[in-house]
């Protein structure tokens, strides 16, 4: 069995033996530290991929449905321990235990889903192009090397391993960090892992922060795996054009919903409500913008307020708690700096707009503001905690003009009862994933499914066939068969 204690936990983390500087680990719900972490620097990186070079070239070897089979156990692995495995994740990031549930889901499916491709997606028939009697080719698809991953602290499991799950699958080896604020729980995923099959120094994980550890991660992998902030993003990006290495970037996003006037309203109460308080906002695809048609602004503005205030925001892991605390003071800082500004530039809160010290030192109200100025920073930067502006607005050009007045483009809703326009309308809108009558579809019912950004949201994508080949080196072998010439 694997036990889910920190201390044990830091026995799977690659970290050089000597003396590390710590960190204290905050427990969002209490604001108390609930364990320390060592942090590695730019030697424990070097050592981690000199362990992951040496190991790749045997496990790219491997049959893949001898990968598949490993990764298949560790679907298996992830609910077998999913009691332990969620306490340490609300535990550590604050979110409601369900939101928890829903990284696991998505991580063991994740799993199951690379298993299940890998086989074709290597061997894809479809993507040879012989060409009989002159020559033939085919092409193969190598692993890339070494694959590092940085990974944020908001959705700490799944973001953690449901990208290096493809990467292992496809032949190679992966050195993650993960946020250092959660790595306990990419810790735990990853000794899960290790139970399952997968050999130490195929998956490693390398704690500490982003200078020290990210950085020179960056400078020694062969592909890079990003998900996080877009100024982050950016930064990681041009250092890894300086390293002419490919990268993927999973970013931020200011996502737009739209009501149109024939929505039903009931539904898009409550999808939205989901859609913009789920894990305290803290979701790249949140909605933070609801843009209403003027005909049923005050009925959807009065059952949504009325929707918001009835969420069960509690510090418990009862299943029945639908948000928690913001992860940390910073966080907090962030949320009330946004709210205070509007507020002070004419804003009106309808609902929420203040902390909530009962449920935890960082806990933010679920909060719903109107007559938002649209040059204020909540209307413009990513709020990433549970708040939500309502815009009124009368024509269609005008609210895909509006919704498409931002530097992101990661997710996008529309609400419509003729959903063939309300596709009409989605296709207009620059994301990288648009939904009609639903806030964001969960990315573990739609692994086939590319999900990504536009702008400022990202570059690449993960899931789908793209998500898999980008990890892939794709080699055109062209053979001259000059024997069967005639
Ligand atoms: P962040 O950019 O601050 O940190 C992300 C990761 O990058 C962390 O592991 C951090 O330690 C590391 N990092 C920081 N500085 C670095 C540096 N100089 N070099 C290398 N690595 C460095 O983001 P965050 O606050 O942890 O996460 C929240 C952000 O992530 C939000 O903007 C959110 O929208 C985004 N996000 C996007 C997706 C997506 O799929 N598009 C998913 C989840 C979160």
């Amino acid at each position: 069995m694997v036990s889910f204690d920190p201390e044990t936990l830091l026995g799977e983390a690659t970290l050089a033996d000597r003396d590390h500087e710590t960190m204290s680990v905050e427990a969002p719900f209490t604001g108390e530290e609930f364990a320390t972490l060592p942090l590695g620097d730019e030697r424990d990186v070097a050592h981690a991929f000199e362990r992951a070079r040496e190991a790749q070239s045997d496990w790219e070897a491997r049959d893949p449905a001898e990968r598949a089979e490993l990764l298949l156990e560790y679907h298996d692995l992830l609910f077998d321990h999913s009691e332990p495995l969620l306490d340490l994740v609300v535990e550590e990031s604050g979110k409601a235990r369900r939101h928890g549930f829903e990284e696991l889901i998505d991580t063991a499916m994740a799993s199951r889903h690379y298993a299940h491709r890998v086989e074709s997606y290597l061997d894809d028939e479809s993507r040879k192009s012989p060409m009989p009697g002159l020559v033939d080719v085919e092409v193969n698809y190598r692993a890339k090397g070494v694959v590092g991953v940085i990974s944020p602290w908001n959705y700490p499991l799944t973001l953690a391993v449901s990208d290096a799950v493809a990467a292992l699958l496809a032949g190679n080896t992966v050195v993650l960090k993960p946020a250092e604020q959660t790595a306990y729980t990419a810790l735990a995923a990853v000794a899960l892992l290790r139970e399952a099959g997968v050999p130490e120094d195929v998956m490693q994980v390398v704690p500490g922060t982003g200078p020290d550890v990210g950085e020179p991660l960056v400078e020694e992998s062969d592909y890079l795996c990003f998900t996080g902030s877009s100024k982050t993003g950016s930064f990681v990006a041009s250092k890894a054009g300086e390293q002419l290495i490919d990268c993927s970037l999973e970013l931020g996003g200011k996502n737009p919903a739209v009501v149109m006037s024939d929505a039903d309203i009931d539904a898009a109460v409550n999808g939205l409500v989901r859609g913009a308080f789920t894990n305290a906002g803290q979701l790249c695809i949140a909605i933070e913008r609801l843009y209403v048609h003027e005909s049923v602004r005050e009925e959807f503005t009065r059952k949504f307020v009325a929707a918001t205030e009835a969420l069960d925001v509690r510090p418990s892991d009862d299943w029945a708690v639908e948000m928690g605390s913001l992860l940390s003071q910073a966080q907090l800082d962030k949320v009330s700096s946004h709210v205070e500004d509007a507020r002070d530039a004419g804003a009106t809160v309808l609902t929420g707009g203040e902390p909530l010290p009962d449920v935890g030192p960082y806990a933010y109200a679920p909060t719903v503001l109107t007559d938002v100025s649209g040059e204020a920073d909540l209307a413009r930067q990513e709020t990433f905690g549970p708040v939500v502006s309502i815009y009124g607005f009368e024509d269609t050009d005008e609210v895909i003009e509006r919704a498409n007045d931002s530097m992101y483009g990661l997710n996008a809703s529309v609400w419509t009862a003729d959903t063939e326009r309300g596709r009409n309308i989605a296709r207009r809108i620059d994301c990288g994933t648009a939904n009609v009558n639903e806030a964001y579809a969960p990315s573990f019912i739609a692994h086939d499914a590319p999900m990504g950004g536009m702008k400022d949201s990202g570059v690449g994508r993960r899931h789908g066939e793209e998500g898999f080949y980008r990890f892939t080196e794709p080699q055109t072998l062209a053979t001259q068969e000059r024997g069967e010439i005639d």
